[in-house]
């Protein structure tokens, strides 16, 4: 069983369903504040190691939907990041990577996401490269082959 999280949130003008991951996210399709701030990729960082090796990433409300891309993208970065051991030069492959993926499945979100992608790069490096080199736990190529 995946961790889920219970969360959900719609647009107070236009109703989509949507999650403003921090703060000056505002609605993707039609520019209204939020209700609230949720910060759903430290959420899904949290839940990753736990997710890929134990759980499953069944897709239910929109935190899911979320926490699914973050947690794919996570793998993929991880990847990208094996042998890196500078945080600056983690942030320069990150952000490389970042221009060559696609995010036209998301349709009206696109941009968004991609904005959500490009932060996670900045909280995934803090998290990897907690004091300035890369921590193992994360950068272990057997572990990561276990992800999706
Ligand atoms: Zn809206």
């Amino acid at each position: 069983m995946a961790i889920h999280v219970n969360y959900s949130h719609k647009c107070p003008k236009c109703g989509l369903e949507y999650i403003a991951y921090k703060e000056g996210i505002k609605c993707p399709r039609c520019g209204a504040e939020p209700k609230e701030v949720f910060d759903i990729v430290g959420e899904a960082i949290s839940s990753y190691w736990y997710n890929i090796n134990v759980g499953s990433m069944p897709i239910f409300g929109i935190a899911d939907f979320y926490v699914y891309h973050i947690q794919r993208t996570i793998t993929k970065f991880l990847r990208k990041l094996v042998g890196v051991t500078m945080p600056t030069e983690a942030k320069k492959v990150l952000m490389a990577h970042i221009v060559r993926m696609r995010f036209d499945q998301y349709n009206e979100l696109k941009e968004h996401m991609k904005k959500l992608t490009a932060y996670l790069v900045d909280r995934l490096i803090e998290v990897v490269y907690e004091n300035g080199k890369p921590n193992p736990i994360w950068l272990d190529p057997k572990k990561i082959d276990k992800a999706w």
